[in-house]
């Protein structure tokens, strides 16, 4: 190529992103293609709600696993009281919505000529693409942890063989054992899971092995639902739960895994069994395509998700950035809504509508003792923002009636959310 044209497309290309990412329109010729990566809470619905929005939009849905393991709920079975198989679904329904499901995993993205690569080398062109990978563990972040660790001290943070790997740990313990869950700073993906897992570890120790103990080390000094938690605790768990901040020690900063040690600043925590949740960022294709930051997750326009680092790809769900909206598969599914329709806007040239998004929480206590956080957000000052007064957790004073009726409705909604994205 002339160096002449070569500047020119240069410049063309500058020029276009000037313009705010401009779009072409599909008023009467091709089909518009959208590719979604990552089949999801965030994914898999944000493919149903393309199709349901524009059935003219082609959408093929990438995804690396036939089966959809989930992690809602999944505290629930590695502390005994529901199965694994509950928490698994296909991909048949969606595409028996039209949505082309490719089976694979997404290697390479070249956002100039808007085309994906697969393992398997197969191409898929796009107009637009959505990335809702989810997480990666960040390998190594915490000095002793790497994926030989998590075989032996597991994290049970992506849902399947960890989350029966620990269980089993679990079930194999003696009574008078000690079990140690270490909890992250923050962002993570589900910032009450860690604190619904000390529950459920301690609902399953109170009944089998009462004589054993469990201590969340933790990199924060507060968390999510604290005090609800933490009354809970004091009222079902006494004795038995002992959660550490960071300002007391709680902070891990290394780990052995042959050993089943955790040291802190303060000490070391010898473990029967060691539950180690460690550091995290978006999942990996995001940094591969270009719109990751430094932080590891995915800056976003929240009118459109919208990556704020490349145009033509959205990125939601966990990968994201968003603001004040928790790292949920409540929010993941609010979020792809909200993409779905700025996506069906742009494609036929259209505005997209100004979002409004909501998430609530649940949380196991004990399998009939149930809390919640619930919150609505808008785009504000560049971010989605929580619209004041809009939220709320339970009740601090709330009849034990009340709670059971929380733990009903959380089995509840993750059939309907299930359902809705899988069914
Ligand atoms: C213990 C625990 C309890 C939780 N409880 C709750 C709860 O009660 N309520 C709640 O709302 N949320 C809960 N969550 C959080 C929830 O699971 C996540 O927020 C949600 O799964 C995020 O959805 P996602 O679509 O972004 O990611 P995921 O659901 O993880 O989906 C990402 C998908 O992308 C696929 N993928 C990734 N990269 C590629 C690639 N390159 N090519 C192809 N496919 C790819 C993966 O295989 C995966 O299927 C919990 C999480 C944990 C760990």
């Amino acid at each position: 190529m002339k160096a002449g044209r070569r500047e020119f497309l240069k410049l063309s290309l500058a020029a276009s992103s000037a313009a705010l990412f401009p779009v072409p329109t599909f008023a009467q010729g091709a089909a518009p293609r959208v590719v979604v990566v990552g089949g999801g809470f965030a994914g898999a619905s944000c493919a149903r709600a393309l199709r349901q929005a524009n059935p003219r939009i082609a959408v093929t849905l990438v995804e690396t696993s036939a089966t959809f393991t989930a992690c809602p709920l999944s505290n629930a079975v590695i502390g005994g009281v529901r199965e694994l198989s509950a928490q698994q679904f296909t991909y048949e329904r969606v595409a028996a919505d039209g949505i082309v499901v490719a089976r694979g995993t997404a290697t390479a993205v070249d956002a100039q000529a808007r085309l994906v690569t697969l393992a398997d080398g197969v191409r898929l062109p796009y107009d637009r693409l959505v990335l809702a990978p989810g997480i990666e563990i960040r390998w190594g972040a915490l000095p002793g942890y790497d994926e030989a660790a998590a075989s032996q001290m597991p994290h049970a943070w992506r849902a399947g063989e960890q989350t029966m790997l620990l269980r089993r740990q679990l079930e194999a313990m003696d009574d008078g054992g000690l079990v140690v869950i270490s909890a992250p700073a923050n962002p993570f993906r589900c910032p009450p899971g860690p604190y619904e897992r000390a529950s459920l570890i301690a609902h399953y120790l109170k009944a089998k092995k009462p004589k054993s103990k469990l201590i969340v080390l933790d990199a924060k000094d507060a968390f999510s639902k604290q005090r609800l938690f933490q009354a809970a605790w004091a009222e079902l768990y006494p004795g038995l739960l002992e959660w550490v901040p960071l300002s007391k020690g709680g902070n891990v900063t290394s780990v052995d895994a042959a050993t089943r040690m955790l040291v802190t600043d303060f000490g070391r925590h010898q473990a029967k069994v060691a539950n180690v949740i460690p550091p995290q960022k978006a999942g990996r294709i995001a940094e591969v395509a270009g719109v990751a930051d430094r932080s590891g997750w995915c800056p976003i326009d929240p009118m459109t998700l919208e990556s704020k680092l490349q145009a033509g790809i959205h990125v939601i769900g966990d990968a994201a950035i968003a603001g004040a909206m928790p790292k949920s598969a409540f929010a993941a599914n609010s979020q792809a809504k909200v993409c779905a329709a700025a996506v069906a806007a742009l494609v036929r040239g259209g505005t997209p509508p100004v979002p409004k998004l909501i998430n609530t929480c649940y949380s196991l206590v004990a399998p009939d003792y149930g809390i919640s956080v619930a919150g609505v957000y808008h785009p504000a000052g560049g971010q989605l923002a929580d619209v004041p007064g809009a939220g709320g957790v339970s009740p601090a004073d709330a009849p034990r009636a009340a709670r059971a009726a929380e733990a009903a409705l959380a089995e509840a909604w993750f059939r309907t959310i299930a359902a809705e994205v899988f069914g």
